[in-house]
């Protein structure tokens, strides 16, 4: 069973994430990503945008920006309703969400005397800043959730686009919140990525349940083709208590993490909500019906999903650690080797593959210590394919493909090399 400390030790070890501000001694609920994890991250959000923008003809992409008017977080209801409830221990003073059980029951066995609660605070999670050079400067808010730079140019896209409902606005993007208990690796940050789209539709109760019931199907059969395995994924309906009181469905896709099931990823059913709050409303072009569409939102987190993919991918074998990344999410694609680094002529015609692979994929080059010890570098970032110059190559322009996953090797033409990888990643 892998562990957090697993990953986190391997995050650090092979550049993926690193603690914040580390040399000045951290800060609470605040990551660095690395060279590998940067690109991890990035690809993620690749395939992301790829599977719910340009392979459809129903969602558009947005880039809203992170500070706006702070009406629009009074109007959503976030100023006064963005809350957890806090408690407090009276013993050591530490905090809790009083929604997590599980950690505060955790709590109660630190102390050898009975834990006394304090009654539960509303604790709002909006992360305060002030802009302008005169007093008193404007109180702005760093956006606690990106779905609200949707619901604003909602009819910017309208007007300046030929949408029509159904359809999408997604968007990719950071967002913080002054979390009370950030922790378990980056699963609780206080600034995430979050992959979101608001799907508008007609408002009524059939295409409210049909399009739930497709967003739903889609999105968990998305994580599915990244690599996840069935029995790491649920969907988790939430209760009535918990469900804000304008949704009509809840459901979340959770992981099956170290720390318990986990969500990563929510796709709710908010009615006109939104649209509401906002006073926008559409009009349909052939009826002339002015209405407020219903929203069907899927809002996943990018924090949380490269987090789990990576506890998903690390596989202990007898000699060696190695993460089984689908080939299209791994940082590095490809890594080339020249049997032996003091040998001119082999350099020279690995550095010209090296750089012919590099204008298509993520490439590395590694000449340090023995072949083995390279792979061995290259299984722990989960990189797919090794390839190796050697002195036949020399002779007939071959070389070895070294797979990851089943460690095995193959010759091939040189010429054939793009071929092969291009083949077995649109297979993967
Ligand atoms: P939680 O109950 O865990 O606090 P939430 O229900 O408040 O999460 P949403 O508001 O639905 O989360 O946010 C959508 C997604 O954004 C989450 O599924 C998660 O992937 C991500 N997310 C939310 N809060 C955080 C956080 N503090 N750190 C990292 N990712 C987060």
């Amino acid at each position: 069973m892998t562990t957090l400390d697993d990953i986190v030790s391997l995050c650090k070890r092979r550049g993926f994430i690193y603690p914040g501000s580390e040399i000045y001694g951290g800060i609470t609920g605040f990551w660095d990503y690395g060279p590998m994890g940067s690109q991890l991250k990035r690809n993620l959000k690749n395939l992301w945008w790829k599977h719910m923008i340009q392979l459809r003809d129903d969602v558009v992409g947005l880039d809203a920006a992170i500070i706006m008017n702070p009406a629009v977080w009074e109007a959503s209801g976030h100023t006064t309703a963005f809350a957890d409830p806090l408690v407090e221990c009276k013993v050591c003073h530490k905090r809790f969400r009083a929604d997590k059980e599980e950690e505060m029951i955790a709590h109660t066995k630190e102390h050898k005397e009975a834990v006394v609660w304090t009654e539960p605070k509303q604790f709002n999670l909006l992360t305060e800043a002030y802009l302008g050079v005169t007093e008193p400067k404007q109180k702005v808010y760093l956006r606690g959730e990106i779905t609200q730079g949707v619901f604003v140019n909602f009819q910017n896209v309208v007007d300046s686009t030929r949408v029509k409902i159904p359809f999408g606005i997604a968007q990719i993007g950071k967002a913080f919140r002054n979390e009370i208990t950030p922790g378990n690796f980056t699963f609780r940050s206080r600034e995430f990525e979050q992959m979101e789209m608001e799907f508008f539709i007609k408002p009524d109760e059939e295409s409210g349940k049909k399009w739930f019931d497709y967003w739903k199907e889609q999105r968990m059969t998305w994580y599915r083709s990244l690599g996840f395995k069935a029995e790491s994924l649920r969907f988790r309906d939430h209760r009535d208590d918990e469900r804000a009181f304008y949704a009509k469905f809840a459901t979340d896709i959770e992981y099956q993490a170290p720390f318990g099931w986990s969500e990563f990823e929510g796709i709710h059913h908010r009615g006109d909500w939104d649209l509401g709050k906002h006073k926008l409303t559409y009009k349909d072009p052939v009826t002339g019906e002015i209405f407020t569409p219903w929203v069907i939102e899927t809002s996943g987190g990018v924090d949380r999903a490269t987090l789990f993919l990576l506890l998903e991918a690390y596989t202990k074998e007898e000699k060696r650690i190695v993460l089984k990344l689908h080939p299209s999410l791994a940082p590095t694609t490809v890594a080339v080797f020249p049997l032996m680094p003091n040998k001119q002529e082999l350099v020279e015609k690995a550095k010209n593959v090296y750089h012919q692979l590099k204008t298509d994929y993520s490439t590395a080059w590694d000449d340090r210590g023995n072949i083995g010890k390279r792979y061995l570098a290259q299984d722990e970032t989960g990189t797919p394919f090794c390839v190796t110059i050697d002195f036949t190559t020399l002779e007939d322009d071959t070389v070895t493909i070294r797979f990851r996953d089943t460690a095995s090797q193959e010759r091939v033409p040189l010429q054939k090399l793009t071929e092969i990888i291009k083949t077995y990643m649109k297979e993967a």
